[in-house]
């Protein structure tokens, strides 16, 4: 009877889908249920497992657990002929998703194929300096539309006799707040697919979760704490609260997904970025490319300041840390201990660190420790100083470490304690 958060606490691709199903296998009790709360075909998550690959962008990772039910939450933005193609996609790679192991929740809203040629046109008007580095996918046009009042809903959208009136509104208004036009009539057949392949998987989750509320159920992220709206290093952030903050339902406990070096995709102040050269290194050791758009991220070492913050915003229980097995081989590692800017220090984000002029002249303190050749033994525990830097960053940070992962395998882990303990 836990409920358990899985969070990003950096800027995303900490693997956190793979971490959701790590912790799916391994629960002592059976978890019931993942539930997906923000975000939408710009994010991705890609997992190892049985040796096949599964994508998951607008679906949960639990789909890939027999047995598992996963919710599609309220928070998100489908993108419904991408929804389709994902389901059809992952039923071709053998999993089995129907009504009775996905649940799509009605107030979810629907990302249209103008949302997307607006998220472009919006981001090619920003001068050099100024681009997000936004996935161009239409997530912040739905955001804006949901906000303005102008957006649809899941359970409108399969509304087959209100659908004309529901887009000639959309249309009127996102017209008015966004000045693109749209044909009501050519919308109700370009989605006409779309509606009758989704229709089966509405639910509501707040009945589901009522009815629900003595199972174990772990709350998926998507993106991340720094990509958070309210706080991330906005305005270099997602249209949504990527972090805890924005989860609908209470969690028990709440878990930081740490990546053993830090990566950034998109724009925006990112402090321990390598130099030119380990940055690609890295990179290509650790295929730091994203998963739904192919972009190269922007790889760096451990910065503890924004893992700190993390562990505050989200009121972190413990910490995974992912892909230490990417740092095989290094010598020496250094982690991002402090921030100095204008003669002060600092151990976390605070105050005019919100200030992205600010952030991004920070001059960052560094802590240097022995690198590792191997994360594991041969009897598959950790070797001497793969330990001592998990244990550093324990101290650093003052929040324990319960799982440590070092391969692309779901299998690839250990965990310390059980993150669904009660
Ligand atoms: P997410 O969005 O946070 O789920 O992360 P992504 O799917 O974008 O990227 C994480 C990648 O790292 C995926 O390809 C995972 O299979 C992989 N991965 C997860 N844990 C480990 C690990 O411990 N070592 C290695 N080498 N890869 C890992």
């Amino acid at each position: 009877m836990t409920r358990t958060a899985l969070i990003g606490t950096h800027w995303g691709d900490e693997g956190k889908g793979s971490c959701v199903v790590r912790v799916i296998k391994n629960s002592p009790e059976k978890v019931s249920a993942v539930y997906r709360w923000q975000g939408g075909r710009n994010t991705g998550h890609e997992v190892f497992m049985d040796g096949n690959r599964y994508d998951f962008h607008l679906t949960p990772s639990g789909l890939c657990v027999p047995g598992t039910y996963n919710i599609d939450g309220s928070g998100m933005f489908l993108d419904a002929a991408r929804l389709v193609e994902e389901i059809k996609s992952l039923r071709e790679k053998g999993l089995e998703i129907t009504p009775d192991n996905l649940g799509i929740d009605a107030r979810a809203h629907i990302t249209f194929d103008f949302h997307r040629e607006l998220d472009g046109f919006d981001e090619e008007k920003r001068e050099a300096g100024k681009k997000i580095g936004s996935t161009k996918s239409g997530i912040t046009p739905t955001a804006v539309s949901k906000m303005a009042r102008v957006g649809m809903r899941f359970v409108e959208f399969l509304n087959e006799a209100h659908f004309e009136d529901f887009i000639s509104d959309m249309r009127r208004n996102a017209n008015k707040v966004m000045g693109v036009d749209v044909s009501a009539k050519e919308m109700f057949e370009r989605y006409r697919e779309s509606r009758d392949f989704l229709r089966g998987f509405l639910i509501d989750e707040v009945a589901y979760m009522t009815a629900h509320k003595h199972d174990n159920i772990v709350f998926e992220g998507a993106q991340a704490t720094m990509l958070d709206v309210d706080f991330g290093t906005y305005p270099f952030i997602s249209a949504s609260n990527a972090s805890r903050k924005g989860l609908p339902f209470n969690a028990d406990r709440a878990y930081g997904i740490v990546k053993a070096y830090t990566t950034r995709v998109g724009e925006g102040p990112f402090p321990t970025r390598y130099e030119a050269e380990k940055e690609s290194e890295v990179r290509e050791k650790g295929s730091e490319f994203g998963v739904t758009t192919g972009r190269a991220r922007g790889c760096g070492r451990l910065d503890a300041v924004v893992l700190r913050y993390s562990i505050m915003v989200n009121e972190l229980d413990g910490l995974f840390i992912t892909k230490g097995d990417i740092l095989n081989g290094e010598e020496k590692l250094k982690i991002g201990v402090a921030y100095h800017v204008d003669g002060k220090r600092f151990e976390t984000l605070e105050g005019v660190l919100h200030d992205r002029s600010v952030l991004e002249r920070v001059q960052v303190e560094y802590e240097e420790i022995p690198g590792w050749d191997k994360m594991t033994s041969s009897e598959g525990s950790l070797t001497p100083n793969a330990q001592a830097y998990v244990k550093r960053i324990e101290e650093l940070v003052g929040c324990p470490v319960v799982m440590v992962s070092y391969g692309k395998d779901v299998n690839d882990c250990r965990f310390f304690d059980n993150p669904m303990k009660k």
